[in-house]
């Protein structure tokens, strides 16, 4: 290529770290530093000089996206008219706190310098819960436009626009065209993607504009944005199936205007959510929300009276206005409402909006007084339950699809609601254009299906040959010998050959580990322990000892589980600290003769609300002689940064359950903190019952058709205000004396069929 060539000769064309930083030092305005294409490994880059308006110094690529920064590499920009343009951060982890730093130290920023066509790919730290940010910017008057930050797994927020010293103040910084990709959920706080400011300047302006960024799966924490500053400008993004919201958190006078939210009726998909003074949220487009509290399409929360910085400040002046919501579950005006929470919403107006959805009734949530908002000529769809006898005009609307795919009233003359910008943010329009944005993650049972004969090791054998999304399929009613543990560093499924089940025998304390990027689907098989060595600790699947900085799933269909006895404490199941399962999912299994637990997730005891699972599904299966809990979900402390745990337990059959001294927990099923419980249909036969501790947001309780027979029952504690829905039991001997709530608790005492429970 000619501009191979060209750079080649060119004096400024570096090859190691330390010609670079010879060139940075001579640079002159104009000059471009060129980095040889191929991997740097441990490169500690410090871009410093200055350039001038016309002339800046730029660092690049010698060809965008073939310099690769790996190791434990990072990048600090400090002086003024710099560019870089071209690299990519791959295969390892900053050595410092970030990625890159528009600063070399507190004293020297970067201002009037641009960022531009960078990636940044699963740059994670092994360790989940140490914190890191990717990509952090200081000083003023910077640009950051056009890079691809994807798969941040670790705590920390993925770029943050820091105001800590005067010189990082009233910064008309401008972000945009960036394409922020996937961001697994963290199951903690730290999750943010996008955070401007912090509580301690919460009250300075910053002047950042975001403009037309696409928000791509952001799914860390519920706040995607994170403002915590005042005068930030958000237009013309795209939120993109995000599990959070653009959150007003702290500071004034932010301007929300033309960005769209596509939530595609994805679980816990939020919108923009307002707290403080002087917001502005105008001309929003939003569809397909699913989330509820804080986490709703449109929320405006209760203040604290006389808050400390980094409580909530109540909303005053807020005026939203000519934004649509089509199809979103959940508005929520004073959300937050409770002792400490109780400054109501003043002088604010919500006027000109459209509120369609045609299957839910109930999308306006009040918490409290709503008399500060006025509301003022918005048009909901003829079955939406209105907030107030004013303000709501129902209206039938027909909706067609726009040329961008958006659902919209095809009646172009209507005077309320959004109008989208003709040029919205897109995969295409944002990032860096050489950089790929297609999804990496290999889905289970996507991959060939191979053959093992039965034998001693040939499932070990066959497993470490897989490739990511294999499926191993084993010969019904063959049994499988294992002497060495079975490393699941991919997406693998073992599965049977036909109806019956095939047999696995194992000689070591773990069957099956599952490691960083690992998942594993369990089908048609019967993992025996009796050949497993007397030692206490066994299990059949673990994950890994250490921390896992990526989620897995685990799903198991149709499998026995049985003499897992031949020690105490012998799991089906064990995790470890600072692991983090998306989904564990165990149906149509028996599990028979286990001293241990089946699965238990409560490792993260430091309570600071990290918990080991989102979804928890455990749906027809029979548990027969197990001495500890079959589950035991701990989700410990007050944040409420997060979702989950979510807990389906439905159609099983518990049968001596818990009754081992050695249950710590004393329970059948122990819950703590989880924010969604589904219990229903179940029989406890000479078990023990079911511990549910409800702290934390507002839990949703959904108990129903659970049948305690010589067993103990359901028993509620907790100090939160939450719901219990369709209470409900077959058993006469159950007295509902466990019912007894709180205060501040609330509690449906009617069953699904209406049924007076005689409960209080
Ligand atoms: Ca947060």
């Amino acid at each position: 290529m000619a501009c191979n060539s060209k750079t080649s000769e060119n004096s400024n064309y570096v090859k190691t770290v330390e010609a670079f930083h010879q060139k940075v030092a001579e640079a002159e305005p104009g000059d471009e530093i060129v980095l040889a294409n191929g991997v740097w490994k441990n490169a500690e880059l410090l871009f410093q000089g200055n350039g001038t308006a016309e002339k800046a110094i730029t660092v690049r690529a010698e060809e965008s996206g073939k310099v690769f920064l790996q190791g434990n590499s990072n990048l600090r920009i400090s002086g003024s008219y710099l560019v870089v343009k071209g690299l990519v951060f791959n295969n390892g982890f900053t050595p410092t706190a970030e990625v890159i730093s528009f600063r070399k130290d507190s004293k020297t920023l970067a201002n009037n310098c641009r960022l531009t066509e960078c990636v940044i790919d699963g740059y994670n730290n092994p360790e989940r819960h140490d914190t890191e940010t990717w990509l952090a910017v200081y000083g003023k008057n910077n640009r950051v436009d056009h890079n691809h930050l994807e798969g941040k797994n670790t705590k920390g927020v993925t770029m943050i626009v820091r105001l800590n010293s005067v010189e990082s103040q009233e910064n008309n910084h401008r972000i945009d065209h960036n394409y922020f990709g996937p961001r697994p959920n963290l199951g903690s706080n730290g999750g943010e993607t996008l955070r401007i400011g912090t509580s301690h300047y919460s009250l300075t302006d910053s002047k950042t504009i975001v403009e037309a960024n696409f928000f791509d799966r952001c799914d860390g924490e519920h706040e995607t944005i994170s403002n915590k500053s005042c005068k930030n400008i958000y237009k013309n993004n795209v939120f993109y199936e995000c599990r959070g919201t653009l959150t007003m958190r702290h500071g004034n006078g932010t301007l929300v205007e033309g960005n769209v939210f596509i939530g595609n009726d994805k679980p816990c998909t939020g919108g923009i959510r307002v707290i403080n003074g002087q917001q502005t949220v105008v001309n929003n487009y939003a569809i397909g929300l699913k989330g509820n509290r804080f986490r709703g399409a449109f929320v405006i929360m209760n203040g604290v009276p006389n808050s400390t910085i980094n409580r909530y400040h109540q909303v005053k002046d807020a005026k939203v206005t000519n934004n649509t919501f089509i199809n979103c579950d959940n508005v929520q005006l004073c959300a937050g409402s409770d002792a400490e929470r109780s400054a109501v919403p003043l002088n604010s107006v919500v006027a000109d909006n459209i509120f369609y959805n045609e299957v839910k009734n109930d999308v306006f949530t009040a918490y409290d007084d709503i008399s500060g908002i006025a509301f003022k000529n918005n048009l909901i769809s003829p079955n939406i339950t209105a907030l107030t006898k004013d303000g709501f005009v129902k209206e039938k609307l027909t909706l067609s699809l726009n040329d961008k795919g958006l659902l919209v009233p095809t009646d172009k003359n209507l005077k309320v609601g959004a109008t989208i910008p003709t040029e919205i943010a897109t995969k295409e329009n944002t990032g860096a254009s050489w950089y790929s944005k297609a999804d990496k993650k290999v889905v289970l049972s996507s991959g060939k299906t191979i053959q093992v004969k039965a034998g001693l090791n040939t499932l070990v054998e066959a497993a470490l040959a897989s490739q990511p999304g294999d499926v191993l399929e084993l010969s019904s009613e063959e049994v499988y010998r294992n002497t060495k543990t079975i490393p699941v560093s991919h997406p693998l499924t073992v599965k049977a050959s036909g109806i019956k089940k095939a047999i696995v025998l194992f000689e070591k304390k773990v069957l099956f580990e599952i490691q960083n990027h690992g998942a594993l689907q369990l089908e048609g098989l019967t993992f025996d322990g009796k050949k497993s060595p007397d030692d206490n600790g066994n299990s059949v699947i673990s994950t890994s000892k250490y921390s896992m900085n990526t989620n897995y799933n685990l799903f198991i269909e149709n499998c026995d589980f049985i003499n897992l006895d031949i020690n105490y404490a012998f799991d089906a199941i064990r995790v470890y600290k600072n692991t983090f399962a998306d989904t564990i999912s165990i149906q149509n299994s028996n599990f028979k003769d286990v001293t241990g637990s089946v699965v238990a997730l409560d490792k993260e005891t430091d309570d600071i609300g990290i918990y080991n699972a989102e979804y928890v599904i455990l749906k027809n299966n029979s548990f027969k002689d197990v001495g500890c809990t079959v589950l035991n979900l701990y989700r410990g402390g007050t944040d409420e940064s997060t979702y989950g745990p979510f807990l389906e337990l439905e159609n099983s059959v518990f049968d001596n359950v818990g009754n081992n001294k050695r249950n710590k927990a004393k329970s059948a099923i122990s819950l703590y903190g989880v924010q969604k419980i589904d219990v229903k249909n179940n029989i406890f036969k000479d078990s023990k019952g079911v511990d549910m501790h409800l702290v934390v947001g507002e839990p949703v309780v959904e108990v129903l058709n659970n049948n305690f027979y010589n067993s103990e029952k359901l028993n509620i504690t907790g100090d939160q205000k939450y719901t219990v829905q369709n209470v409900w039991t077959l058993n006469p001997m159950f007295d509902g004396e466990s019912f007894k709530l709180s205060e501040k608790s609330s509690l449906k005492n009617k069953g699904t069929n209406g049924q007076d429970l005689g409960i209080q």
